[in-house]
């Protein structure tokens, strides 16, 4: 058998029946022995990822930068001046920041491919005639894979039983209005649009159902013979990343200029010699170029997205991680987000009784009990006739382990249908067997029910449908009650909808119509009219503590919390009071929303947080109301018409689980649990990220003005330079980036989740950033220059008196490494924890690093250092540590302000 073609043929020509036996298939699936001999010999079914750029070109890259050019500049006019000894410093240096920025990237890299593997795609197949969910890559030709809405087809199929299938496949043929599918075989000669009867792979499924036969895998599929690759997750880069390296370009033109002036001061107004000028210049602007801070910037980010994958929040678009630290507003879903979705029928209500179920979970042990007494057997033809439509309008299904677990597949509230039959006796299986399934509407959020055409073996014929209650009663003019049919009485059943509502149940309604044995096709026009209503189940979904527990975070860090459900308006209400929203005692409904434009949605939008049976499309209008007020929107989705709310959304947040591809695709961040504490822990993750860069940026901005300010000013007193060019190289690159790399590990500081978000347009590079980086830089000047010319005076050596002025302005950096951890609490909080343990480790490991610059002879001769005795040190300690005590103060004064308590603001 081909991958391409059988008997000749191509697959979209030949009769299906010839496909299945050309691939040794049927409509039950694969066997799992068969699975595994065919994997091995046609392979996993992916294509190849481009290949990374090979290591040698990724370390020349290093290079590709403005600051290494000035370095390399400099390094070939010292090697012209004669000046070896700076030139191969220089030339050392800039190798050191290639392998330490080689070394990052592709950490950084790997961090995001991890990540890239955990959302790798799903598909739904049929095996040994069970439904599984399997990973993409493990489909082999002959499998039979289920398509529904929101699924990329995983794999090229011969298809043979389409229900309203619809498929998008711009990818090959650029054509963006989606194309109905059939079974009929195309001429051989069709083009790829003209195939009706393929689906192929990486299409977008995007209405109906269907059914395939996989005809290629892997580099066989046509996308994978058109030589497409699979894209790589992008390159790092964030609107913050870009806003600082913009700033970096303007920051090295500001001080290359700066050098060119003091180079033209020193010479015409000092008369130095021009080669002396050229290195204090050469110094100044290696000294205030920041070169640690983009690396930095990177590594931080990519710790953030390694931690919030840790906490089941998994990045697809980098962006995310910065703008969840400002998000204003969470709306999710209910069901499995802010509910367990384990569902459990504990309620059915039928015309003439209602009764109350026992047992939890899906374990079918419990009883069916009516008036305090249990129910033995199927009471009476009506509960039977419900317990059977259930049965039968239900793709689930429920299975016993070896170690007597049960376990579900598909939708849980199904699952839970089963459990309950069980219950009473009925099991799918035999029923399946009497009654098998002709057709099928299946389920969809915008028309809120199912519907199955059954044919029993006695020749007689029904559809059965379940649906959101509302829905389904308009379809029905009579009712069942025991062995008679009677008019509909509608007020009982919203009575008995409203009492399981307000007890936050989930309820579906059933309903049936017997149909002519001819039938064979189920249609819209079919459910519209004349069906009888059977019942009511009341379903329980409680909500999950830890959701309780994020939903009070949330309103303590200022975040607001909506719930938007396709759910039943009052059973929304009664969980989010259980959940403890802001505002569970209102509730608007999708068509409330409908009649709501302009001011009146953005009012609403704002002070409602129960939004019920809405649909993806007003998803979409909410998202933009709550914009329009300003806020910082996150939003949950997980079918194919969410994709356009969640790609508008500053968040869009994907489920893992239950989420279709094409949610997965437009979202920023996926959820591997479907939970929604993991939304607010991702949100405290951001912050946590912003921090950090913050930190980072505040570290390393003022530590190398103050360098450069220390050599401006021993140009402009005429004095000789109290730390050199290449002594200023080893402090930025070795010594400032080991200290901040610390701060990218940092954890959360205490009040994270207790201060209002970030405004979004908050500017990173804010007023008190320039006052610290001046404050910063005066004290460092003080210090540095204060020992530097005390040595002298004193008639030390200059080498020691350099050696000195760098160990001092190194002490400084490692004390304002500790003021600068903590920027909302004492830097003494937490200073001998775990917590500071990264801080530790970079301070211990920049003390020897410091060591051996100053001792040992071969770094005495390449830096023009000098050995110092311990009172020197000490003298140095104590200057450095005065910085620790004025930043102190100086936060202290600074958060005697503190910011408007998130309440104040929000709730
Ligand atoms: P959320 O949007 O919070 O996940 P939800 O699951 O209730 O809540 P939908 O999936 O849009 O939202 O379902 C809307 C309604 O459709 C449900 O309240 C239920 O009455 C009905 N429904 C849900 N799933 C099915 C199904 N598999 N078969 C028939 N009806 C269903």
């Amino acid at each position: 058998m081909s991958q391409q073609q059988g008997s000749g043929q191509p697959w979209h020509a030949v009769p299906i029946e010839q496909a299945f036996a050309a691939f040794q298939t049927s409509r039950n699936g694969l066997t799992g022995g068969d699975v595994e001999a065919r994997l091995k010999v046609y392979g996993p079914n992916q294509l190849p990822t481009t290949a990374p750029h090979p290591a040698y070109i990724r370390f020349l890259n290093q290079f590709n930068n403005v600051l290494i050019y000035v370095l390399l500049t400099a390094a070939v006019v010292t090697a012209i001046l004669g000046h070896w000894l700076d030139c191969s410093v220089i030339l050392g240096v800039t190798l050191i920041n290639a392998v330490i920025g080689f070394i990052q990237e592709g950490r950084a890299e790997r961090a995001l491919d991890a990540i890239r593997n955990l959302v790798s795609p799903q598909a739904s197949l049929l095996r040994d005639n069970r439904r599984v969910d399997v990973p993409a890559v493990e489909i082999v030709p002959g499998d039979i894979v289920i398509l529904q809405p929101g699924d990329r087809v995983a794999a090229d199929l011969r298809l043979f039983r389409t229900k309203g299938l619809f498929i998008e496949e711009a990818l090959l043929t650029g054509e963006s209005v989606p194309v109905e599918k059939n079974v009929t075989s195309a001429s051989p000669d069709a083009a790829l649009g003209d195939r009706g009867c393929m689906a192929y792979s990486g299409t977008l499924v995007t209405q109906g159902s269907g059914a395939g036969i996989v005809v290629a895998t892997g580099r066989q599929t046509e996308i994978g013979r058109i030589g497409a690759l699979i894209q790589r997750v992008g390159t790092i880069t964030t609107p913050l990343l870009r806003q600082m390296t913009r700033f970096g370009h303007v920051l090295t033109a500001g001080i290359l200029a700066l050098a060119a002036v003091t180079f033209l001061a020193g010479y015409y107004l000092y008369q130095f010699a021009a080669d002396e000028m050229f290195l204090a210049a050469v110094g100044l602007a290696v000294a205030a170029i920041p070169e640690g801070l983009p690396a930095i910037i990177t590594i931080t980010m990519a710790i953030g997205v390694e931690r919030m994958a840790g906490r089941h929040a998994i990045i697809r678009r980098l962006p995310a991680v910065e703008t969840l630290g400002s998000v204003t507003v969470i709306c999710s879903d209910k069901t499995g987000t802010f509910t367990r979705n384990e569902m459990c029928v504990c309620d059915i209500a039928t015309a003439k009784r209602d009764y109350k179920v026992t047992g939890t979970g899906y374990a079918p042990h419990g009883d069916i009990e009516a008036g305090g007494k249990t129910i033995l057997g199927q009471d009476g033809d009506y509960l039977t006739q419900l317990l059977r439509a259930a049965v039968l309008c239900n793709d689930a299904s429920l299975q016993q382990n070896d170690d007597g677990d049960w376990w579900i597949t598909g939708d849980p509230m199904e699952a839970a249908l089963l459990t309950l039959a069980l219950k009473s006796g009925i099991a799918r299986s035999d029923l399946e067997k009497q009654w098998p399934r002709s057709d099928e509407i299946p389920f969809d959020t915008g028309h809120r029910f199912m519907a199955t055409l059954n044919h029993s073996h006695e020749g007689e014929a029904a559809i059965f449908v379940k649906g959101a209650p509302e829905r389904v009663l308009r379809m029905c003019d009579r009712q069942a009650a025991s062995q008679l049919i009677e008019p509909l009485d509608t007020d009982h059943w919203y009575r008995k909808i409203s009492t399981m509502t307000a007890n936050g149940e989930r309820v579906l309604a059933l309903a049936m119509r017997v149909v002519d044995t001819e039938t064979r096709d189920l249609t819209f026009g079919d459910v519209e009219g004349g069906l009888v209503f059977l019942g009511l189940f009341g379903l329980e979904d409680p909500p999950r503590e830890e959701a309780v527990e994020a939903i009070k975070r949330c309103h303590a860090a200022g975040i607001r919390v909506k719930m938007i459900t396709g759910d039943h308006a009052e059973t929304a209400k009664a969980i989010a009071g259980q959940l403890g929203l802001v505002n569970s005692t209102t509730a608007l409904s999708g068509s409330d929303l409908e009649t709501m434009t302009g001011p009146d949605l953005a009012q609403a939008a704002s002070e409602v947080d129960v939004f019920a049976r809405t649909s993806p499309e007003q998803k979409l209008r909410l998202v933009e109301a709550l914009q329009s007020n300003g806020e910082i929107v996150a939003m949950t989705g997980d079918g194919v018409n969410d994709a356009p709310a969640l790609k508008r959304a500053d968040v869009g947040i994907a489920m893992g689980k239950k989420g279709t591809e094409a949610a997965k695709e437009a979202a920023r961040i996926v959820l591997a649990d479907d939970n929604f504490a993991s939304i607010a822990h991702a949100v405290e993750e951001g912050r946590v990220v912003y921090d950090n860069l913050k930190k980072a940026i505040l570290y390393i901005l003022p530590t190398s003005a103050g360098e450069a300010m220390t050599i401006a000013l021993a140009v402009a007193l005429g004095l000789t330079l109290p730390i050199t060019p290449v002594q200023i190289l080893w402090v930025n690159m070795v010594t400032t980036v080991t200290l901040s790399l610390a701060l990218a590990f940092e954890g959360a500081e205490s009040n994270i989740m207790g201060r209002p978000p970030r405004p979004a347009k908050a500017p990173l590079l804010s007023a008190f950033l320039f006052w610290r980086t001046c404050f910063v830089s005066v004290i460092l000047v003080a210090g540095v220059f204060g020992i530097y010319v005390y040595l002298l005076e004193e008639g030390s050596p200059v080498e020691l008196a350099r050696t000195a002025a760098v160990n001092t302005l190194v002490l400084f950096e490692i004390f304002y490494l500790f003021n600068i951890r903590r920027q909302h609490s004492a830097a003494v909080h937490d200073l001998f924890t775990r917590a500071a343990l990264p801080a530790w480790i970079s301070v211990a490991t920049v003390l020897a690093l410091q060591a051996v610059y100053t001792y040992l002879p071969a770094m005495n001769l390449l830096f023009g250092t000098h050995p110092m005795g311990a009172g020197l040190w000490g003298i140095c300690a104590l200057i450095a540590g005065s910085i620790f005590l004025i930043i102190e103060i100086e936060k202290g004064l600074f958060n005697l302000r503190p910011p408007a308590r998130p309440q104040d603001r929000r709730t």
